[in-house]
């Protein structure tokens, strides 16, 4: 266990990554969040209260299945572990029942958070209706039009949905109005971000939250098979449910791998491969890889998975690539679409876009080794995709 006695350090620092770059009272807030984090999160009381939410209410252990059709068409073995059976159909609430049971026992009145997609902004909401919260969540108005039906989900659980309309309008200024939001009341809110990014607690914090998922798939996965796995795969956008699933295996010998949406093309503006092509800078308050312009600012980014297009990535994720214990490599929108169909007609599983990512890498990589088992991370169910899928693709893949 010495890797997460020293992972963060006291100051947040992964490596040369992560830290805490705010403002001076934001900075005092963040220090609160973090001494109640040690002190109540690992009380007796709030694991039990935890643990049975988890499984009462989420639905918890979610199964690890073995995928026998894509294994035996592409060889190797193929296990997925299934986040898209977690209530509200990916492995957000995992984080978001953790970060709102702390605010309740923190006596906080509302959560406030952004969200891009909609995916956080509804667990989020599901977690306030759940506790009797109080719910904000901040959206750019170009998201508002795309993320219709979350818009919708986030407004029947009762939360309060914050159009924001400045800047491009998109996930960097819902952050920026959030923050902002919070600020004015630091006393009865609570932030809750949405991966493992942001200033420390936050990626510690997230990251330690979702470790059940690999907890879980490490039990799991011994139990049907008497072994370890020889390959994890997950995708990373800022790198949540990947975190939680490799954090049951840091210390143990097998390959992990991230995948990373390389979109349209390789072309900046056109892909999110934070990792694969971007560099060390500063990102909302922490250092990270990140995807920068010629100007040193957040470069635009893009990914069929909306899930995925963010310029920059969790801290532990920098320092594991720096340490070459995760290989972090990325597969392109068309890859993703051939996987999200195929999963879907081998196995009868409709992934999201983004755990796409993850099978279609999990494939090529099973032609690769087709000796050895791959436990794949499908983060979260596709639902939320089929519309656009079919307005865009349908044809293409002789739906319409
Ligand atoms: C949000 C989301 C992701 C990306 O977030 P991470 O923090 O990188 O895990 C992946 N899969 C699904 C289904 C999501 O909703």
């Amino acid at each position: 266990m010495g890797y997460f006695k020293t992972n963060p350090d006291e100051k947040g620092n992964f490596g040369e990554y992560g830290g805490s770059f705010i403002p001076p009272d934001l900075q005092i807030e963040m220090e609160k969040i973090t001494d109640a984090y040690f002190s109540i999160s690992k009380s007796h009381d709030f694991i039990t209260e935890l643990r049975s939410i988890r499984k009462h209410f989420q639905g918890r252990p979610t199964p690890v299945y073995y995928a026998k059709s894509l294994s035996e068409k592409y060889g190797g073995r193929i296990y997925l572990k299934r986040e898209d059976l977690n209530h509200t159909g990916a492995h957000k609430l995992n984080h978001c029942m953790g970060e709102a049971l702390l605010a309740k026992y923190l006596g906080k009145k509302k959560l406030i958070a952004e969200t891009g997609a909609g995916q956080h902004g509804v667990a989020l909401a599901t977690a306030a209706a759940y506790f009797g919260l109080e719910c904000e969540i901040h959206m750019g108005e170009v998201d508002i039009v795309k993320e219709h039906p979350n818009v919708v989900r986030m407004k029947i659980l009762g939360a309060n949905v914050i159009p924001v309309s400045f800047g491009l309008k998109t996930l960097k200024e819902a952050v920026d109005s959030a923050f902002g939001a919070y600020m004015e009341d630091p006393i009865n809110s609570i932030y809750c971000i949405g991966s493992v990014v942001g200033p420390h607690p936050f990626p510690m914090m997230v990251r330690d939250f979702q470790r059940v998922v690999g907890i879980e798939a490490k039990e799991q996965f011994h139990e049907m098979t008497g072994e370890q796995p020889d390959n994890l795969v997950a995708c990373v956008g800022g790198g949540s449910n990947a975190m939680g699933l490799f954090s049951a295996y840091i210390e143990d010998e097998c390959e992990i791998y991230g995948v990373e949406p390389a979109g349209r093309s390789l072309n900046l503006g056109d892909h999110a491969a934070t990792m694969t092509l971007g560099k060390p800078g500063m990102i909302h308050g922490f250092k990270c890889y990140t995807l920068q312009d010629e100007k040193g600012e957040p470069a635009p980014v893009y990914s069929i998975a909306s899930g995925l297009d963010y310029p920059g990535v969790g801290p532990e994720h920098s320092m594991l690539k720096d340490m070459g214990r995760v290989n972090y490599v990325t597969a392109d929108d068309k890859e993703t679409l051939d996987s999200f169909f195929e999963l879907s007609r081998l196995e009868g599983i409709i992934p999201a876009l983004e755990s796409a990512h993850a099978t279609a890498f999990a494939c090529k990589l099973a032609q690769q080794k087709p000796k050895q088992s791959i436990l794949v991370n499908l983060s979260g169910r596709g639902d939320k995709d089929i519309d656009f899928v079919m307005d865009h693709y349908g044809k293409e893949y002789g739906i319409l």
